[in-house]
């Protein structure tokens, strides 16, 4: 029953057009969910090739993602156990910088608590980045990524914040031993005790 509603959801969104007008590639909405899943990941939003594949993490910031989480592909990408919900589900374009512009502001205001509200079984939510830690952790986040994550201990157990796995992010990791030294190997028990 649940999952009906939540199938029924996912179509819904499927074919939302909220923000088509500031897509560069229209709508393609990422996510993956299903009623008993009991981790959820929330990242930023999809990239290009994310856009073109409907994949979500299928790109090298997905292997260490899957890494930090300590599971295969497979586990992964079986929605029954792991939900996949970006703050913002479609490609928002690009910023003046050249990298990824920010999730599209209307979309986790207006989509994430429908979806929520019909996982029933979430135990655990990673929060992978700034956007998805300053939505769920409002206030009660650091005044940075690092700050966020170092207090990761606080929003146990129903969050865990983290930083983007993206390479880019290598000389971050770098600098601070202890998020792969303490809070990986937490997640991975967590993770593993969920599924
Ligand atoms: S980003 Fe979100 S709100 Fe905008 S069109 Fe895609 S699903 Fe709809």
């Amino acid at each position: 029953m649940v999952e009906d509603s939540l199938q029924a959801l996912l179509a819904e969104i499927s074919g939302c057009r909220l923000c088509a007008a500031h897509l560069p590639l229209g709508p393609r909405p990422v996510l993956r969910a299903s009623a008993t899943a009991r981790v959820m990941l929330v990242g930023q939003a999809p990239g290009t090739k994310v856009h073109k594949s409907g994949i979500p993490f299928n790109d090298p910031s997905g292997d260490t993602l899957r890494d930090w989480l300590g599971i295969d592909s497979a586990t992964f990408y079986d929605e029954n156990r792991i939900a996949i919900m970006p703050m913002g589900f479609c490609y928002p374009g690009r910023d003046v910088r050249g990298g990824d512009s920010p999730p599209r502001p209307e979309c986790a205001p207006h989509w994430h608590a429908q979806v929520r509200a019909l996982l029933p079984n979430i135990e655990l939510t990673v929060l992978i980045g700034a956007y998805a830690q300053a939505y769920y952790l409002g206030p009660r986040r650091g005044a940075s990524v690092s700050e966020t994550v170092a207090r990761w201990r606080e929003y146990l157990p129903d969050f865990l914040p983290t930083p983007h796995p993206s390479p880019r992010n290598r000389n971050w990791l770098r600098q601070r031993p202890w998020f792969l030294d303490e809070v990986v190997p937490e997640l991975r028990q967590r993770v593993q005790a969920l599924l």
